[in-house]
């Protein structure tokens, strides 16, 4: 399998190149030469989740040897998920919510980001590269704490994180300031994540600096979700929730699904695309977005128009205007046209939007949820299934009964659960009306627990009491040096 840059299809590298690079050099996402078929779903449809991740994975990052690959998804999906299924499926009221937050941090990205280190590390191997590699991370919450858990302790990578001082919830502050491991740094920076984000990518394109690291025995990589070894993991469980489905005798062989994605950087849709390209039954794909709307626009207009106002939601993590893995999409929209994709993208970073013609989106049905009717979707869920979502799940779910009642399409479906409630406590403890006033985050999870009968998990629970171990503070202009104290280089190295 080659992987090919959505910028220029004359760039093809290895799986386990792509996954080193992360991004191609000029700019381009790496995407599969083509999508391995699955002729006979029944063939898999007694396998657990690790035997069904080896066995998709293994169509993808073919130079890998099969035993170095059973152990990365070994040593991923084991005990640091508190359910036996990885990926527990539950009905609720005729829907299917797909609960993809029982990793250690809690949100979906743990199902792909315990996993990466380990690839990472035998890509490292098959490609013979001997430096150390640092991740290098800006974070708004959620990506920050799943990398830091998931490359914690692993030998031959440093990892770095900065999240704005005062721009993430007092649970993910703590989730990572508590981090343990001798690799992981964790630095809060004096402004917005967009300072960090900017800091970072100067970073990233400082010569002299990647120079320095160099000479040093190190190399940059990242863990962000454009690298090809966050995306092919997230296509197991779009397959593993229909072979339960299948199991369960709730569908028949070869029966259509349709599957609600809650989206922000397109990456968890796209991964469920590539599941119907493979030939999962799917039948429309449901892209739901909060008040940044860009591509509930894109799908219904056909423009991509990132000039507005970023707007501040309960459901941060989707708060995104430009959605990077839509490059993907449009590629493979667009009969591969690697020169087409080049141009749109090249227009958006310079005037903010660009318009496509002709290009058949039918896969996908797009809607959006604002912030009152996301509290009402959880509010109602809630008293009248006895089911606790989060904000970003109850995004997707309040766009599917939009759907249901505009195209009257009762096809079973899949909804994407990708955070637990008590990630985003304050606001689902709002929505379902409780008290929050004085109260610190801490006080509200233990409020919602007990007002729904269910239990704070052990993963936010202990953290009132963990021990604090990153005490990193700086300013925009100093994150190069606390980077070089972190690994001793140039002045620091002595
Ligand atoms: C990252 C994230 C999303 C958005 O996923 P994309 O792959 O970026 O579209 C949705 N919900 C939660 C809880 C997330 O952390």
């Amino acid at each position: 399998m080659r992987y090919f840059s959505t910028r220029n299809k004359e760039i093809y590298v290895s799986p386990s190149e792509a996954i080193i690079q992360g991004i191609s050099k000029e700019g381009g996402l790496f995407v599969p030469e083509s999508l391995p078929k699955i002729k006979n779903l029944g063939l898999l449809k007694d396998m657990d989740y690790k035997n069904l991740a080896f066995e998709i994975m293994s169509l993808f990052f073919t130079d890998f040897e099969p035993a170095s690959l059973r152990k990365c998804v070994d040593n991923a999906y084991d005990k640091k998920f508190t359910t036996k299924e990885i990926a527990p499926l539950k009905e609720v009221d005729g829907v299917f919510f797909l609960e993809l937050y029982h990793g250690p941090t809690l949100a979906f990205k743990d199902m792909a980001l315990s996993i990466l280190p380990h690839l990472l590390k035998e890509a490292m191997r098959i490609q013979g590269v001997n430096k150390e590699v640092v991740i290098l991370t800006a974070t708004s919450g959620d990506t920050g704490k799943a990398a830091l858990e998931g490359f914690a302790n692993v030998e031959g990578i440093k990892i770095i994180v900065f999240y704005p001082e005062n721009g993430v919830s007092q649970i993910q502050e703590r989730q990572m300031i508590t981090q343990r491991g001798d690799n992981t740094f964790v630095v809060a920076i004096k402004g917005n994540f967009d300072d960090a984000q900017t800091g970072v990518k100067q970073i990233f394109n400082d010569l002299d600096f990647r120079k320095l690291l160099e000479e040093n025995n190190y190399t940059f990589s990242s863990a962000n979700s454009i690298n090809i070894g966050r995306l092919v993991p997230q296509i197991v469980y779009y397959f593993h929730s229909y072979l339960i489905l299948l199991r369960e005798g709730k569908i028949k062989d070869g029966e259509q699904i349709n599957i609600v994605v809650p989206t922000g950087n397109f990456g968890n849709i796209l991964a469920a695309y590539y599941g119907k390209l493979m030939g999962l039954p799917i039948g429309k794909l449901i892209c739901a977005s909060n008040d940044n709307k860009v591509l509930t626009d894109f799908f219904n207009t056909g423009t991509y128009d990132r000039r507005r106002d970023l707007v501040l939601t309960t459901s941060p993590s989707m708060d995104i205007l430009v959605s990077s893995n839509l490059e993907r999409l449009l590629y493979h929209l667009s009969g591969e046209d690697s020169d087409l994709v080049k141009a749109l993208m090249e227009q958006l970073n310079q005037e903010g939007y660009y318009r496509v013609e002709g290009m058949d989106t039918d896969n996908f049905y797009a809607g959006y949820s604002d912030e009152g009717q996301v509290a009402e979707t959880i509010r109602k869920l809630f008293f009248e299934s006895n089911y606790l979502m989060d904000t970003h799940t109850a995004v997707a779910y309040r766009v599917y009964e939009e759907y249901k009642n505009e195209t009257g399409d009762h096809t079973k479906t899949v909804i994407a659960s990708t955070a637990s409630p008590f990630k985003f406590g304050e606001a689902v403890a709002m929505a379902i009306g409780l008290d929050i006033k004085n109260k610190d985050e801490f006080a509200i999870i233990e409020d919602l627990a007990q007002a729904t009968g269910t239990r704070v998990p052990k993963a936010i629970g202990e953290l009132k009491s963990s021990e604090i171990l990153h005490y990193n503070r700086c300013e925009i202009d100093e994150m190069k040096d606390l980077i070089s104290g972190f690994l001793k280089v140039g002045e620091f190295n002595d």
